[in-house]
C-alpha cells in the first residue's frame, strides 16, 4: 500500500492514546472511524478528543474550523462498520498479547488484503503478534508516546515477515500527520526509546539506593544538562561532538561501577511493595500530595503545545 492509496482510517481503541492519535489523523485530513468495545469508553474518548482539539484552537496551531475537523471522525462499537473500507488500521487496545492477536484476527477477516495494519504496542513483539495473519506483510508497529496529541515522535518497528513498503509508507503517513516518524532495522524489546528510558532509570535509582544524590538532585541533573542537549543533539552526536577518545577514556573506568541489575528493579519492586506508585496512590520517590502532579503535567503541557508551534513554523 502507497500513502496515497490511505484515505480512510480506522482506529481501534479510544482511551489515552487512542483518542489522541484518531484527532491527529482527523486533523490532518483524514476521514477517521474510532472504535471501541465499550460505549462508555467510546464516549470518553470522544469527550477528550473535543477536549483536546479545544485546547489546540486556543493555542493557534490548527487554521481550520474545529467542526470541520469533528466531522471526519465517526464513532463506533462495532469493529465491521469501522474497518470493512479502511485502508489503514491503527490499534491502542490494552497491552495483552493475547487480547491483541484475537481482535487482530478479527480484524483480518473485515479489512482488504492491500490495508496497512499498526500496533501501538508499548512493546510486544510485532513477530509474534503477526503471527496470527493471513497477511502477516502489511503489519507493522508505529508506537506513539504519550501524550500522542504533543509528543512529536513515532517508532516504526517491522516484525520479521513485515515487508519494507509497509515501514516506507507508515513513516511517510506518520509523517504527513505531522508526527516524527523514525523507523528501525528490526524489533528489538522496549524498540529503542524505551531501551535508552531504562537505561537511565535503572541508574537514576541506583544512584539513589546508593545515597549518592536525591531523586531532586538527579532530576535536576538531567533537567539542566543531557535533558536541555538531547533535545537539540542527540546522544550519539553529542559524543561525535566531545570527542569520542574522550568518551573511549571515561567507559573504561565507569562502565564495571554502573547499575547491571538484571530482572525487576529493586527499587521499583520496594516502593511497589509499599504501594508508594507516585502521582496515583500520592507517593512514590517525591511526595505527590495535593495538586502537585496536575500543575507539572498542565505545566509540561504548555511547553510540549510550545514546541509543536516552534516545530510547525
Ligand atoms: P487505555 O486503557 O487508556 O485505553 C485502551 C482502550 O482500549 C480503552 O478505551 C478500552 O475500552 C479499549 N479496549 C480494551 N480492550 C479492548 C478490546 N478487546 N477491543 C476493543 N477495545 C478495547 O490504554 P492506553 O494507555 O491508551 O494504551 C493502549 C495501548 O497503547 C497499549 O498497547 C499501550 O501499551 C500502548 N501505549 C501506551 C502508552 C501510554 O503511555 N499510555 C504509550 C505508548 C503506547
Amino acid at each position: 500500500m502507497k500513502l496515497t492509496g490511505i484515505k480512510e482510517v480506522a482506529n481501534i481503541g479510544a482511551g489515552t492514546m487512542g483518542h489522541a492519535i484518531a484527532l491527529q489523523f482527523a486533523m490532518n485530513g483524514y476521514q477517521v472511524n474510532v472504535y471501541d468495545r465499550e460505549e462508555e469508553g467510546l464516549q470518553r474518548g470522544q469527550k477528550l478528543i473535543q477536549h483536546d482539539l479545544q485546547t489546540f484552537v486556543k493555542a493557534g496551531v490548527i487554521d481550520e474550523n474545529p467542526e470541520q475537523v469533528l466531522s471526519r471522525l465517526t464513532y463506533t462499537t462495532d469493529l465491521k462498520t469501522a474497518c470493512q473500507n479502511a485502508n489503514f488500521v491503527i490499534e491502542s487496545i490494552v497491552e495483552n498479547e493475547k487480547i491483541k492477536k484475537s481482535v487482530w484476527s478479527e480484524i483480518e477477516k473485515i479489512v482488504s488484503e492491500s490495508a496497512i495494519l499498526a500496533t501501538n504496542t508499548s512493546g510486544l513483539s510485532p513477530t509474534a503478534l503477526q503471527s496470527v495473519l493471513q497477511y502477516p506483510e502489511r503489519f507493522v508497529v508505529a508506537h506513539f508516546w504519550n501524550p500522542a496529541q504533543l509528543m512529536p515522535l513515532v517508532e516504526v518497528v517491522p516484525g520479521e515477515k513485515t515487508n519494507q513498503e509497509t515501514v516506507d509508507t507508515t513513516v511517510e503517513l506518520m509523517n504527513k500527520i505531522g508526527k516524527h516518524a523514525v523507523p528501525l532495522k528490526k524489533e528489538a524489546l522496549g524498540f529503542v526509546g524505551n531501551r535508552i528510558q531504562l537505561a537511565v532509570l535503572r541508574e537514576a535509582f541506583h544512584i539513589i539506593n546508593q545515597g549518592i544524590a536525591s531523586p531532586e538532585a538527579v532530576d535536576d541533573i538531567i533537567k539542566y544538562s543531557l535533558g536541555r542537549r538531547w533535545n537539540l543533539v542527540g546522544p550519539v552526536a553529542s559524543a561525535d561532538l566531545g570527542g569520542l577518545d574522550v568518551f573511549k577514556n571515561i567507559s573504561s573506568y565507569l562502565y564495571a561501577d554502573l547499575a547491571n541489575e538484571t530482572g525487576t528493579d529493586p527499587a521499583l519492586a520496594k516502593k511497589v511493595s509499599q504501594n508508594k506508585l507516585g502521582l496515583k496512590t500520592g507517593k512514590g520517590f517525591y511526595d505527590w500530595q495535593g495538586d502537585t502532579g496536575k500543575e507539572i503535567v498542565k505545566k509540561r503541557d504548555q511547553k510540549l503545545l510550545e514546541q509543536l508551534k516552534t516545530d510547525q513554523k
